[in-house]
């Protein structure tokens, strides 16, 4: 279980990027952020492994306070998922997927062997494993970095707009793959969309935030769609269907 305590962020340029947070997030389902774009999203996740620390204010993970662990090794024991995946141009599919473990002091050929397990989890077709990212689909490239996502095996996954560079269609398979991986592994995955339909889809609980990190609204999509807490909830998830315009 992750808990924000509190949480506000300051950035040095005067930014107020998130203000007085308080939220828990479940070990073993999906928690969804959304909202738009600037909202405080990113800089929230990222103050899961401290790749961003709080101005005030703590996180806890499983009850401990992390602002007292180191914060590379934090990093490696966090499974870290981005648009346009941020996979290393000059190294192989297979050792881009190896290189938290190998950070960590694996061995290359044990390394290599769970990378090939790993592409198995993700879908990837093994004989890919010798490209280079340059060589792969983008939609292969986002599951090379879910892969890479996993390779430690962390307990938490964070995931920051990993489908939102590909198109609809390979969209919706990431999605669904995601969903079994999910079902089969059981992660803490914290997820950033700016789609709601995207967050109604994946989230077990969706957190909605509105400028300034501000949680407009916490709970399973149906409490949003049948409850919306004002206004703004409902505005939000309204913008987020245009189809129903057309109706
Ligand atoms: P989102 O992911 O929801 O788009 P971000 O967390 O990236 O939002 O940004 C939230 C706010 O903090 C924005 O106003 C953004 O410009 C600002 N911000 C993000 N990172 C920095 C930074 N390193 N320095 C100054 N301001 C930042
Ligand atoms: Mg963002």
């Amino acid at each position: 279980m992750i808990e924000f305590r509190q949480v506000s962020k300051r950035f040095p340029d005067g930014t107020l990027a998130v203000s007085g947070l308080d939220l828990v997030i479940p070990a073993r389902q999906t928690t969804v952020f959304v909202g738009s774009s600037g909202s405080g999203k990113t800089t929230i996740l990222r103050m899961i492994n401290r790749m961003v620390d709080p101005s005030s204010g703590s996180i806890l993970i499983d009850g401990n306070d992390i602002g007292g662990l180191e914060p590379v090794a934090l990093r490696r024991s966090i499974g870290y998922v981005m648009q346009n995946s941020g996979l290393l141009p000059h190294r192989t599919v297979l050792d881009n997927i190896a290189t938290v473990p190998l950070l960590r002091g694996a061995k290359r050929g044990t390394a290599r062997e769970h990378a090939r397990e790993l592409m198995a989890v993700v879908g990837l077709d093994p004989n890919l494993a010798q490209r280079y990212p340059a060589q792969l689909s983008g939609g292969q490239q986002q599951r090379v970095g879910v892969a890479r996502g996993l390779a430690a095996d962390p307990n938490i996954l964070l995931m920051d707009e990993p489908f939102g560079a590909v198109d609809p269609i390979v969209r919706a398979e990431l999605q669904v793959e995601l969903q079994r991986i999910q079902r089969e592994l059981g992660k803490t995955i914290v997820f950033v969309t700016h789609d709601i339909d995207e967050a109604f889809l994946l989230g077990d609980q969706v957190a909605l935030f509105r400028h300034g990190g501000i949680l407009a609204q916490l709970g399973a999509p149906r409490e949003l769609l049948d409850n919306p807490a004002d206004e703004f909830v409902s505005g939000f998830i309204d913008a987020g269907r245009p189809r129903s315009i057309l109706r």
